[in-house]
């Protein structure tokens, strides 16, 4: 199976701590990495965690709070003295070109490769980024500023030849792409061979969703229908409810309802609050309502 797998760099909240990094990931699929969120310290757990982050040609961004893109500066900065070329895309708020355009042009002036600003908006669910294999579209979240989340969704493979039946057939090997593409084949007397005789489905195409920083969203549930993993903001314990829902944050009881509520096969929770010197707490909560669930730390890496 081609890899497909989340690195968490980050998963504390707005006030820093010894514990937690602020929050930023990198979703590798099929070797192509692309980072969710920028907190600061980014690129000093890239390194911890040796990620090849040259690699990096997009940065989304769920929204402007600084525990989410204070480290993008620095790390644009430093793929320029590592060199790097080529483009870097940054999909993000519309504010976003505004608020680095300055410092980029302030600290960044002469890097090796073009930066590209992709405004989206967190209000509808959009596709903002597509290649042969992998869409990603955003998910309207709900916070004290515009927010969003994100879906990656690896795109239908086409199916599995059945290389010991078509050798047995003696069908020829420039047959065998129209036939992964859904063609029937014909021997030479003319017998037909119907396609579901010659192929194996592919596994279901795997998706991934990241949901931070948001209040408690049960119109998520539909756009989370049967994800893999699903990464969902887990602030406070639910005794404080009153107080997640003043901040526009969540609970780590929320977080699992969503998780529950739409049949996902794994829930990731983070973003914790400071207050909290360990985890434990937040992911019992969470397991009580959905047991699949882990918490996230720092290096932690999960696979779809
Ligand atoms: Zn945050
Ligand atoms: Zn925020």
């Amino acid at each position: 199976m081609d890899c497909f797998n989340v690195t968490i760099l980050g998963c504390g909240s707005a006030t820093p701590t010894l514990r937690h990094q602020p929050t930023a990931q990198v979703v590798n699929f099929r070797d192509k990495l692309f980072m969710v969120d920028c907190g600061e310290g980014t690129q000093l757990e890239l390194r911890r965690h040796k990620q090849k982050f040259q690699r990096i040609g997009h940065i989304f961004l769920s929204h402007l709070h600084g525990d989410h893109c204070f480290g993008l500066i620095g790390f644009l900065s430093t793929l320029g003295l590592v060199q790097r070329n080529g483009e870097v895309v940054i999909h993000a708020h519309p504010d976003a070109e505004q608020v680095f355009g300055s410092q980029l042009k302030y600290f960044c002036r002469d890097l090796p490769f073009t930066i590209r600003f992709a405004p989206f908006s967190p209000e509808v669910s959009e596709i903002i980024y597509e290649d042969r294999t992998l869409r990603v579209r955003t998910l309207p979240l709900r916070h004290r500023i515009p927010t969003a989340g994100f879906l990656f969704e690896e795109l239908p493979r086409q199916p599995h030849l059945n290389i010991a039946r078509a050798t047995a057939l003696n069908i020829p090997i420039s047959d065998y792409v129209a036939i992964k593409a859904g063609a029937d084949w014909k021997d030479p007397s003319g017998l037909l061979y119907p396609n579901e005789t010659l192929v194996a489905p592919a596994a279901a195409p795997r998706k991934y969703a990241y949901c931070s920083d948001t209040v408690y969203l049960p119109a998520l549930i539909p756009l989370l229908e049967g994800v893999d993993l699903l990464y969902h903001e887990a602030t406070y314990l639910h005794e404080l409810e009153a107080l997640a829902h003043e901040r526009w944050h969540s609970t780590a009881r929320e977080a699992a309802m969503i998780a529950r509520d739409a049949h996902v096969r794994q829930l990731c929770i983070g973003h914790y609050s400071a207050r909290y010197q360990i985890t434990d707490e937040l992911l019992a909560e969470a397991q009580s309502v959905f047991p699949n669930t882990v918490a996230a730390t720092e290096g932690l890496r999960l696979e779809l």
